[in-house]
């Protein structure tokens, strides 16, 4: 029987014993799809309750979707998946990535990898047209990303594509990402537990495309795309670098948004992209300037070395206010403070980290571990610049939208494909508010497109917390599902804010892309309702890895005392939201109640069917979602009411 949309297998690698299995995609597919859902299946199917992150029993996951390998949709991404150090503790965490190795994995003839176990030395992966062999890497531990994937390529072949790690994950760096084909960078620390393993890179290659089930339909989708992507276009000079660089359109997306990609050191192309440009230098244009290729030296030296800019820019930040006001000097930390700005000043800082040398190996664990180490007033000054338990930046503030508290603190990291959803119709709400954006998206309109959006009109008025819980459940259920088919936020979030938020009624495209596919008939409701089995599954899985339930689903406590100040969202520096019957409100000051914060956690469990003073899910639920196997699994160690 033809499996449309996937290649069929899944490949498991036991580093350990050096032995390879495949199992077949039909067993997971249909109930989990992709990408996120399927990685947190087989994480569950494999990994042992409260494995540690280093341990050889932990599952490194990288997994395609349905969508990868047909131009059109931005959807050739790919999440890689495991449970990581990063942040306090250890929970099951996630990277979604772009570029062509996801698709090349499909192509060699796999939907996933699975890669358990440690190898006794470093080795590296070569997978290709459904072949596997591993090969030693002793020549490549210790070099950057961009130096072993060019020797790779020299290895393997130029067509072939390369997953790599860099030294900052050789040495179990908290927040080492792991990187690939077009400088994608892969974030959630789980570079670190690929540097556990002892695996360099993974190189595939291969030719067999999938099939879908409606190719006819899916032209006609491709088209109704294309059109609606000229209705919103992206703004193309958005990471523009100063008449250097290109947009640069990653594999089989078919839409592109403001990527770039401009040459720098050794003849090579450096991406400029999102977040990851204001990593050091930044922030660059946003402050009127051009950015240039001196901006954009923290976004190489990350990507060479292998670490997350999410949490570096918030930690250069901190480190230099401290400095500033005296609550860190250069011989207390070993760093060289007096050259902060300067290229010496953060090689320096990337190398101590990576050797975990004096203070940096705090800094090694994040900002947080950091300042909890120097305590005081440097310890207070986190706020400032730290919005997640992970040490991550701060951007989507639930002082200013409280739905956002949910989403952070049900999660194990940013999750940024989440927290652009509110954000992008508040942004829009912004410019009416200010009288720059279209007259249209007014304090009413805004109630309407949140009412159709996420179920309930008191969600719209931000200045309380009352239809935050629904609205947050309704996030989420998209979010998986986009996590899981998978579709570039990128391109839908401005799809989203722009043609469907002006479109009411029009139906989503998300379940008609999934069905022409795979041929499996859905709609919204459908697609929700997957949704809802893919937030559980993870749930799930957290749960059994040691997740604390209602006590683990918290925030970093500054939110709950520390009032909201002018300027301190670069997006909406005047801190202003659609309050009460629509008034534009300024919430400067705010805090989030910690009881309010406690009342929209029980809202939530409620809503989702969960057990409220717990957190933990109840058998009805899960059994209604079609996971009585996870149930049972859960039942087994009591987790499960
Ligand atoms: S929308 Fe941009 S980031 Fe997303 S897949 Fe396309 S080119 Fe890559």
């Amino acid at each position: 029987m033809t499996l449309f949309g996937y290649s069929g297998h899944i490949l498991k690698v036991d580093l350990s014993t050096r032995s390879t299995s495949r199992l077949p995609t039909t067993d997971y597919a249909d109930r989990f799809i992709g990408g996120r859902g399927l990685a947190a299946k087989l994480f569950w199917d494999m990994v042992p309750p409260r494995t540690k992150a280093f341990d050889p029993d932990n599952c490194l996951i990288c997994a395609t979707g349905p969508v990868a390998g047909f131009n059109g949709f931005a959807g050739s991404r790919w999440q890689v998946c495991g449970k990581s150090v990063h942040g306090e503790g250890e929970a099951f965490s996630y990277g979604n990535l772009g570029g062509k190795w996801g698709v090349a994995l499909k192509y060699a003839g796999y939907d996933a990898l699975v890669v358990q176990g440690q190898a006794e030395k470093p080795v590296y992966l070569f997978i290709a047209d459904g072949k596997v062999q591993l090969k030693d890497a002793g020549h490549l531990w210790g070099k950057t990303t961009f130096d072993t994937s060019d020797t790779l390529k020299a290895e393997c072949g130029r067509g072939a594509s390369v997953l790599t790690i860099g030294p900052a994950a050789e040495n179990r760096v908290s927040f080492a990402t792991i990187f690939a084909e077009e400088e994608a960078s892969g974030s959630g620390g789980l570079g670190a537990v690929m540097g556990a393993k002892n695996l360099k890179a993974v190189v595939v290659a291969g030719n067999q495309k999938p099939r879908a089930a409606q190719p006819d339909r899916l032209r006609d989708l491709a088209s109704q795309v294309r059109k609606i992507v000229k209705i919103a276009p992206y703004d193309r000079k958005l990471w523009e670098v100063n008449g250097k660089s290109k947009l640069h359109i990653c594999y089989g997306c078919g839409l592109g948004c403001g990527r770039h990609v401009y040459p720098g050191e050794k003849g090579r192309k450096f991406k400029s992209f999102c977040q990851a440009t204001e990593v050091y230098f930044g922030p660059g244009p946003l402050e009127g300037k051009p950015r240039t290729v001196a901006h954009l030296l923290g976004t190489r030296l990350c990507d060479g070395y292998g670490l997350d800019t999410a949490v570096l820019c918030g930690m250069i930040k901190w480190i230099a206010a401290c400095y500033k006001d005296n609550l860190m000097t250069e011989k207390q930390t070993g760093l060289m403070l007096s050259k902060i700005g300067t290229r010496e000043f953060l090689e320096d800082l990337i190398h101590k980290m990576i050797n975990q040398q004096g203070f940096a190996k705090y800094l090694a664990g994040g900002t947080i571990q950091a300042a909890e180490h120097l305590g005081g007033e440097a310890k207070e000054r986190i706020g400032d610049y730290v919005g997640t338990l992970n040490s991550e930046n701060k951007d989507y503030d639930p002082r200013l939208m409280p739905m956002t508290a949910l989403i952070y603190a049900t999660e194990p990291r940013r999750a940024i494909q989440q927290l652009h959803d509110p954000h992008c119709y508040v942004r829009r709400w912004l410019e009416w508010a200010k009288g720059e954006g279209e007259p249209s998206f007014s304090s009413d309109y805004f109630r309407r497109v949140v009412e159709k959006r996420y179920g309930s009109a008191a969600a719209a008025d931000l200045t309380t917390i009352e239809g935050k819980a629904q609205a947050a459940i309704k996030i989420q259920e998209k979010g998986y599902v986009k996590e899981s088919l998978i579709l570039c936020d990128l391109s839908w979030m401005e799809m989203w804010q722009t043609y469907f938020a002006d479109n009411l009624d029009q139906p989503p495209l998300e379940s008609q892309i999934y069905t022409a596919i795979t041929g499996h008939e859905t709609d919204e409701e459908g697609m929700d309702r997957i949704g809802s089995r893919l937030f559980n599954m993870q749930r799930a899985v957290q749960i059994i890895q040691g997740w604390p339930g209602r006590q683990g689903d918290r925030l970093v406590d500054y939110y709950h005392h520390q009032p909201l100040k002018q300027g301190e969202l670069f997006w909406n520096p005047d801190c202003l939201v659609p309050g009460k019957e629509g008034e534009i409100t300024d919430v400067t000051g705010r805090v989030l109640d910690k009881d309010d914060f406690e009342k929209m956690k029980s809202d939530f469990y409620q809503l989702r069917g969960w057990d409220v003073e717990s957190g933990l899910p109840t058998r009805a639920v899960l059994e209604d979602l079609d996971l009585k196997d996870v149930a049972k699994g859960l039942a087994l160690h009591g987790l499960v009411k």
